[in-house]
């Protein structure tokens, strides 16, 4: 199992965020798309890790900017896709899709999820129920499309479908309040919408992440994983 820390990054600007995974049984630790270096050495200090590896989901500078001051500092090892090896500075291991890694007792499976960027990966583990999802799903919208095609990302939100309801989602942003625009927008009358928007903005009131929620609540208000055909789907864009 896996502890999750999540710290804001480019705040006020791109509001990312980056997190700080430890395993339990052996206290290895890790971080993630560290888009900035200073936030995350303050939180590395306060917890009083040392991180082992950085873990990009992908190649965007405000997921990797921090990735060579932290390697230096800590001597981390930085692992991301093998389709971004040469566009992840300072990157040492490299997975595929299918593939698996290892955070001490902890396995994260790796899932090629193409259409943000095309060497877009997901962290996912399932033990510790928690996907970190980079900049393919935020609350109540997806990533753009920079690189991949529509129908691209459609195979990609099928598979973020299919993961078990009960997964906690970590994205790359806080952009709750621009997805539920949209997600109002497309569907007014959704009660569980509703709901969670009241909760986002309890959230964000008190200055805390609306993430992570549940994938099943995902599924019942995000526009994109709530089209049921590749036709819906495309008429979002
Ligand atoms: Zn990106």
């Amino acid at each position: 199992m896996i502890k999750i820390h999540t710290v804001l990054c480019r705040e006020g600007t791109m509001d990312n965020y980056a997190y700080i995974l430890i395993d339990e049984a052996t206290g290895i630790s890790a971080v993630l798309d560290p888009s900035e270096a200073a936030p995350i050495i303050k939180k590395c200090s306060e917890l009083a890790v040392t991180p082992a590896y950085i873990l990009n989901t992908h190649h965007h500078f405000d997921h990797t900017e921090g990735n060579l001051e932290l390697k230096e500092r800590y001597g981390a090892q930085i692992v991301g896709a093998a389709k971004d090896a040469h566009r992840i500075p300072g990157i040492d291991i490299t997975v595929e899709d299918g593939g698996n890694f290892k955070l001490g007792d902890s396995k994260a499976e790796i899932i090629a999820v193409p259409g943000h960027t095309t060497g877009h990966i997901l962290w996912y583990f399932p033990d510790s129920k928690a996907v970190f999802t980079g900049d393919m799903l935020f609350n109540l919208c997806i990533g753009g499309l920079f690189e991949g095609s529509p129908q691209q990302m459609w195979k990609s939100v099928l598979i973020i479908k299919n993961l078990p309801d009960d997964t906690l989602f970590y994205p790359g942003h806080e952009y709750t309040a621009q997805g539920a625009s949209f997600a109002k927008y497309n569907s007014p009358d959704n009660p569980e919408l509703d709901k969670y928007i009241a909760l986002a903005q309890q959230k964000l009131a008190a200055g805390q992440p609306v993430c992570p929620l549940p994938l099943k609540l995902e599924k019942q208000c995000n526009p994109y994983l709530r089209a049921r055909t590749p036709e819906e789907f495309l008429q979002l864009f």
